[in-house]
């Protein structure tokens, strides 16, 4: 695979890496966020309820048990029929009518079951009296059931018959010692109630109230409320299961609910629910001073406060493949595409372009690598180059050898006839003279006899010796055969070759060999032939031949001329 595909590949898989875990970070630190935001502010939200909704409740029912703890009530409610006690007690009742919140108040007694009320008009002024309450209708057993349970103060939402509006009733127990003597409070009106303690604007969130039993007692939609719960069995009440339609959520508000209440409602908790369709956050708390539970219903989406950043590691995930791209560019400015000129380069040198200039590429490590191919591209040059003149120096040295006589060191019968060539080449081109000489030892068989052979090699090459001197630099000196010599004189006139040819035999004939401890002393006969046009090589090798065999005819170690 190419280096190029491989980074590609590499940095495909480290930005899809990248991209998968800084959105699982992303998410997990969003959702972190959130969590702990969506707690806290739920938290805070239902304590916020709380002591919205429970300070007017408390002063209420302050105001209620103040009022309970007046004798003058004590003694209306053991002497009813003394017109002195109850106008006494009338008298306290109005005193505390707007002290109250709703500027109202109400009294009723255990003994006689008769019901006192006067509302903010005033209306009952004199005749506070209204009627007595009976135990078998319906509408009055929210009396008989608050003297039976027995708890000092209950608030109870419960309509108020005869003004057609619902009522939060603080219903506070008058006693004396253990002796419960009736009920006595005062009601608001549960419109301004809700509107101004349990309403909330702000959009996903839901307050409500609910009772030990989970009935709701306060909820801003006035349907839910489970009005005069305390004159119900449990079972007939309105509870929290009509909003919380999972079991298992309305289990563990129960728990929870258990939970705090142990604690003395010092803490909130909190708890995802599936509430209108949808998850919400629950947040509890608990109201010892009515033995209610405030429950404030969060929803999801209210509560994600990171919601509007989701574009945020697209951000990230478009600026590290930007990132990833900027290194891909110098990736390939600085390291591949320098190695694909030094390749390119390679290829051509493989191809035998020895020629090409090595390419200077890249940077640092790259330039160094370079600079190295290049000398290596150098060298590689000088070797080959010295090598080929080698070879065409041995080349040459091994032609030399096949056309050179080992013994003497002339040129053989073939390196001859090659010059012979060239001459005769060269003499129809230039109308050339051209000048022969044949040279055989006389009687040699008779020196090699007498003296051995190894001294008829070294008249061989003593003789060899004389040519070399005696020719020209331009002649061409050969060993024709056995003790057979011959030379080639271009350029050279029958005169000269003759006193050439007359020059060698004196000099051989002046020859003193010594050899193991005997004198070797030869001659030499010669035939001459000049060519005055050029010739064919056996023509004129006939003519000089024959001329050397007059030599040898006239009795040897003499110079004859072949006649044209
Ligand atoms: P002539 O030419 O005068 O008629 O007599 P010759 O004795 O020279 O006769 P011929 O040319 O027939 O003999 C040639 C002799 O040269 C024969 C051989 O022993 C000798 N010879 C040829 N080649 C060599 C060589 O390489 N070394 C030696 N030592 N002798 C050689
Ligand atoms: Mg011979
Ligand atoms: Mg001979």
């Amino acid at each position: 695979m190419k280096l190029n595909t491989r980074f590609f590949l590499l940095m495909t898989c480290i930005f899809l890496l990248f991209a998968l875990l800084s959105w699982l970070s992303f998410s997990q630190m969003v959702d972190e966020i959130n969590q702990q935001w969506a707690s806290q502010f739920a938290e805070r939200q239902v304590l916020f309820d709380k002591h919205r909704t429970l300070s007017p409740l408390i002063r209420e029912i302050r105001m209620a048990r103040q009022m309970a703890a007046e004798p003058a009530l004590i003694e209306m409610a053991l002497h009813e029929d003394n017109p002195e006690v109850v106008r006494r007690a009338t008298e306290v009742m109005e005193s505390y009518r707007f002290n109250f919140r709703d500027h109202s108040y109400f009294a009723a007694f255990a003994h006689s079951g008769n019901y006192y009320f006067n509302d903010a008009a005033g209306q009952f002024s004199g005749k506070q009296f209204r009627y007595t309450l009976s135990p078998t209708v319906k509408s009055d057993y929210w009396f008989y059931a608050t003297l039976k349970d027995g708890a000092e103060y209950q608030v109870n939402l419960d309509p108020d018959l005869h003004l057609g509006v619902v009522k939060v009733w603080i219903n506070v127990l008058l006693k004396k010692g253990n002796n419960v003597l009736g009920v006595i409070g005062t009601g608001m009106d549960l419109t301004d109630f809700l509107k101004e303690s349990v309403d909330i604007e702000q959009p996903g969130i839901h307050n409500l109230f609910v009772d030990k039993s989970m009935a709701i007692q306060l909820s801003s939609d006035p349907k839910l409320i489970d009005y005069a719960s305390i004159s119900k069995t449990v079972g007939e009440r309105t509870k929290i299961d009509v909003l919380l339609k999972n079991p298992a959520d309305v289990e563990r508000l129960r728990q929870a609910a258990r939970r705090i209440e142990k604690n003395q409602g010092e803490n909130v908790t909190t708890m995802w629910v599936n509430f209108m369709g949808g998850s919400h956050l629950l947040a509890i708390a608990y109201l010892p001073e009515i033995g209610w539970y405030d429950l404030t219903l969060m929803d999801e989406k209210s509560l994600t406060v990171l919601n509007g950043y989701t574009w945020l590691p697209f951000v990230v995930g478009a600026l590290f493949l930007l990132a990833l791209l900027v290194v891909g560019y110098f990736l390939h400015r600085w390291i591949l595409k320098p190695i694909h000129k030094l390749q390119s380069a390679t290829e051509e040198i493989q191809h035998g372009n020895y020629d090409i200039e090595p390419p200077q590429v890249g940077n640092g490590e790259i330039a160094a690598l370079s600079n190295s191919f290049g000398k290596m591209v150098q060298f590689v040059q000088h070797t080959k180059q010295d090598l080929e003149r080698k070879v065409i120096e041995r080349t040459e040295d091994l032609h030399r050898l096949t056309e050179i006589d080992p013994l003497t060191g002339l040129l053989n019968r073939r390196g001859m006839m090659d010059r012979f060539d060239k001459e005769i080449a060269r003499q129809a081109r230039q109308n050339g003279k051209l000048g022969l000489l044949l040279l055989d030892l006389d009687l040699f068989k008779q020196v090699n006899d007498i003296h051995g052979h190894a001294a008829g090699d070294l008249a061989l090459c003593a003789t060899a010796n004389v040519l070399h001197l005696t020719k020209r630099s331009y002649d061409h000196a050969g060993r024709w055969g056995g003790e057979e010599f011959l030379l080639l004189l271009p350029e050279c006139s029958e005169k000269d070759l003759l006193a050439i040819a007359e020059r060698i035999r004196e000099a051989v004939q002046s020859l003193c060999i010594e050899t193991g401890g005997q004198t070797v002393s030869f001659t030499v006969s010669i035939g001459a032939y000049h060519a005055n046009s050029p010739q064919t090589l056996d023509a004129m090798l006939h003519q000089v031949d024959k001329a050397l065999y007059e030599a040898k005819d006239a009795g040897r170690n003499c110079v004859r001329l072949a006649e044209h």
